[in-house]
């Protein structure tokens, strides 16, 4: 009959154990033996609470010291030799210094995995020499049968995704590379074989993008070879985040099982099964378990899923899973009892979805009447949230209707604005500015945390931010810079802060997942229609203008970055969420501009989070993005000034939206493009205001005013000086006070040296 799977459980804890553990650790408040036996409490805990649920198929190997794709590095001796290991088991020293960083050596770079908001460590592979350092499956396989009988699945990174993720080689070394990886992958199979394991699971998620045929052919070879060398083992070729390319060569891979996505992947996978079949000598992991979002499944809907699978696919060959590893997902919705009932009885966090995969087990192998009563609960828990009064404002319904009919569009053209806006505001050539925060200190921090605690009054509280404004708009004149900001001190976090103040979000307690390594975030829920309810950053912007001549810009997070740093509703398209901020966010670009603030910045840095995988989406979703932002910002009369930022991420294909989103300014990062961008830049004459960021603010040194006049030079030899702007890369909210007055000042006196020539 078919049986229960995971593709990995978070690693965190409930209540953050696994990142407190760490933190311990590197802080010298643990020492290694208590932090290893604090790891393997929870490691084993946590494959308890799989079997109490009643998973069949466990994994073993998903949990991680810090980041599975370090784990599979570390496993083949892959470590950069400026970290000076010496072979043999990887000391914990050398792997957390390749994911930290040590006092010698930079830490090795962290990518995003696929569309998610969880980071890897990118491996480099230059100068590597690889060897088995340690069979970390196996020893994760014998822990959980010795400690708990618990007949486990290691999982592994597989050999093309692992490859295809790293870096530090040349296109034409990719086979060498292969060569050098699968007889060390083989050995590690064949000790797994040898012990008598069941069930491998090898990620292979590389396998929902395109693939040159040359990966391809890779692919064939990789698994050709490891059946051949494993027939006692059975593999699960595992897929996840989208429906597989090639799947007509995927299945006919020789592997005991494939794991395909039906959630992420439902539309290209189920055309794939019904055009082409399955195997019938193959299990089919069928991912119907969405292992990203965090709303309970509709069971009755799944069934009837499992039901078209079990046309193709005989029942006792199917594995009934989530759709990707847990990772990135909260823990438990349990205790999350201060939301609104009918919020928290919708949600299904790792433990509820363990909880989902064994009713649908069961019902598959023992009748749907065997779950009738969990049915009816599930029916009457989505429905009282899809009743509720938050999903059914008709004000913002209608008015996202009506916003939608129309083109949104500033009345003029960027050409006009720009010689109205000059004239307006009468700025220098290379105007100066920032990025939008100024350093949270510890005293801004810990003002904050008095006041939600209650210790400290509104108006006390009002009165220290005021204080900050103060202190910073004097320094910022001082300094010299041209258009002022107020410095953020009143937010911890760009989401969170118009989250607490719009309609239909909700903030869990406990709802974290990792980001990388240690770090985890809450992204806030959007279940709700969104709405606007009361200015939100008015008062602090009017406040700042008021105490200067020069013109200090509001700042507003975008609706892309709100949205694609949320967890949100899935029972309306995103592309409508995005609408319903936008419409939110503009009342608020309104209310700005009627009290007299006629610069406004709408942060969106988070723009290439959401974009999707596959190719031929992409296009439509980068379309619906930039009318998002055009939205919010297209009322506003044509002297006042629309900004916005971009950080974080590559954007150099992106050029074409950025332009389309019709800012009158855009600052964005470009130190970690190493120069790409402006390269970009050269093929694209951008035609609005562009200020490309002068300094890198992720390190606390001051930059030199000589780095800073190259960089400036650079820029203008492709940019026009006429639209150009100076300012630092982002945000300086985790920066020093002095190291962010000294590098400002610098940034000053290289904007002068540069008008000099102008
Ligand atoms: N305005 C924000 C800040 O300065 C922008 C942050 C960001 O780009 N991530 O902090
Ligand atoms: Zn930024």
């Amino acid at each position: 009959m078919a049986i229960s799977s995971i593709l990995g459980y978070p690693r965190i804890g409930a209540d953050r154990e696994w990142k407190k553990a760490l933190e311990a650790f590197w802080s010298g408040k643990l020492d290694e033996p208590s932090f290893q036996s604090r790891l393997e409490e929870i490691r084993l805990g946590h494959l308890l609470k799989q079997r109490e649920k009643g998973i069949d198929l466990i994994p073993v190997n998903d949990f991680s010291y810090y980041d599975h794709m370090l784990d599979t590095a570390a496993m083949f001796g892959i470590i950069p030799k400026r970290f000076r290991y010496e072979g043999g088991t990887v000391p914990l020293s050398v792997y957390y210094g390749v994911a930290r960083g040590t006092k010698d050596a930079a830490a090795s770079e962290m990518t995003k995995w696929f569309n998610t908001n969880y980071h890897y460590i990118v491996p480099e592979l230059e100068g590597a020499v690889p060897v088995i350092t340690e069979n970390k499956p196996l020893a994760a396989y014998r822990e959980a049968k010795e400690k708990l009988g618990i007949e486990g699945k290691p999982v592994i990174v597989g050999p093309l995704t692992f490859l295809k993720l790293s870096k530090g080689y040349a296109e034409s070394e990719t086979d060498a590379w292969l060569g050098r990886l699968l007889p060390l992958y083989v050995h590690i199979l064949q000790e797994l074989e040898q012990e008598g394991v069941k069930w491998v699971q090898l990620d292979e998620p590389i396998l929902v993008t395109k693939l040159e045929d040359a990966d391809n052919k890779r692919l064939k070879t990789a698994y050709e070879t490891i059946a051949a060398s494993v027939p006692g083992l059975n593999i699960m070729l595992q897929t996840y985040f989208e429906s597989v390319e090639n799947y007509q060569d995927i299945v006919s891979l020789p592997v005991q099982g494939i794991g395909l996505d039906f959630v992420h992947g439902l539309k290209g996978n189920i055309a794939s099964l019904r055009a082409f079949g399955f195997p019938k000598d193959k299990i089919l992991g069928a991912g119907i378990i969405d292992g990203r979002g965090i709303w309970k499944a509709p069971l009755r809907d799944k069934l009837g899923l499992l039901q078209e699978l079990t046309n193709v696919v005989a029942p006792e060959r199917l594995i009934v899973q989530t759709s990707c590893s847990l990772l990135h997902v909260p823990v438990t919705a349990k205790r999350e009892a201060k939301l609104p009932p009918e919020l928290q009885n919708a949600l299904a966090f790792a433990d509820e979805k363990l909880d989902e995969l064994k009713l649908l087990t069961r019902a598959l192998s023992s009748g749907v009447e065997s779950i009738r009563d969990d049915l009816t609960h599930c029916d009457h828990d989505l429905e009282a949230l899809e009743l509720s009064d938050a999903r059914n404002r008709q004000d913002v319904q209608h008015a996202v209707l009506e916003l939608r009919s129309k083109k949104p569009q500033r009345k003029q053209p960027f050409e006009q604005r720009h010689i109205a806006q000059q004239k307006k505001w009468r700025l220098p050539i290379l105007p100066t500015t920032t990025i939008g925060s100024f350093p949270q200190s510890a005293e801004v921090r810990k003002a904050r945390q008095q006041w939600r605690k209650g210790e400290w009054s509104e108006e006390r509280y009002e009165a220290f931010i005021r204080e900050q404004i103060d202190i910073w708009i004097k320094l910022q004149e001082e300094i010299g810079l041209d258009v002022l900001v107020h410095g953020e001190f009143e937010r911890t976090d760009m989401v969170e802060f118009f989250g607490e103040k719009l309609a239909g979000f909700a903030f869990t307690q406990f709802g974290w997942v990792q980001s990388y390594g240690s770090r985890c975030v809450k992204p806030p829920i959007i279940f709700g229609d969104v709405a606007f309810e009361q200015p939100m950053t008015v008062k602090e912007t009017k406040y700042a203008q008021s105490q200067t001549k020069r013109p200090v810009k509001g700042m507003l997070t975008g609706p892309i970055t709100i949205m694609n740093w949320s967890f949100v509703r899935e029972d309306i398209p995103r592309e409508h969420i995005a609408y319903q901020l936008a419409y939110a966010l503009r009342q608020e670009v309104e209310e700005l501009e009627r009290a007299g603030i006629g610069m406004i910045q709408v942060d969106e840095p988070a723009v290439r989070e959401g974009l999707p995988l596959k190719a031929e989406e992409q296009a439509e979703y980068l379309s619906w993005a930039v009318a998002a932002f055009r939205m919010t910002t297209c009322t506003v009369q044509e002297t006042t000034q629309i900004h916005t930022h971009m950080c974080y991420c590559e954007f150099h294909d992106m050029i074409d939206s950025i332009e389309a989103m019709d800012a009158d300014v855009i600052s964005i990062e470009t130190s970690r493009s190493h120069g790409e961008l402006i390269h970009s830049f050269e093929e694209n004459t951008y035609k609005l205001g562009i200020g490309l960021g002068v300094y890198d603010i992720h390190s606390p040194r001051v930059p030199k005013v000589e780095e800073m006049t190259s960089m400036i030079r650079r820029a203008l030899r492709v940019l026009d000086p006429k639209l150009f702007w100076i300012n630092p890369d982002c945000g300086l909210k985790t920066r020093g006070i002095e190291e962010t007055v000294d590098s400002l000042r610098n940034m000053v006196e290289a904007t002068r040296i540069a008008r000099g020539k102008y």
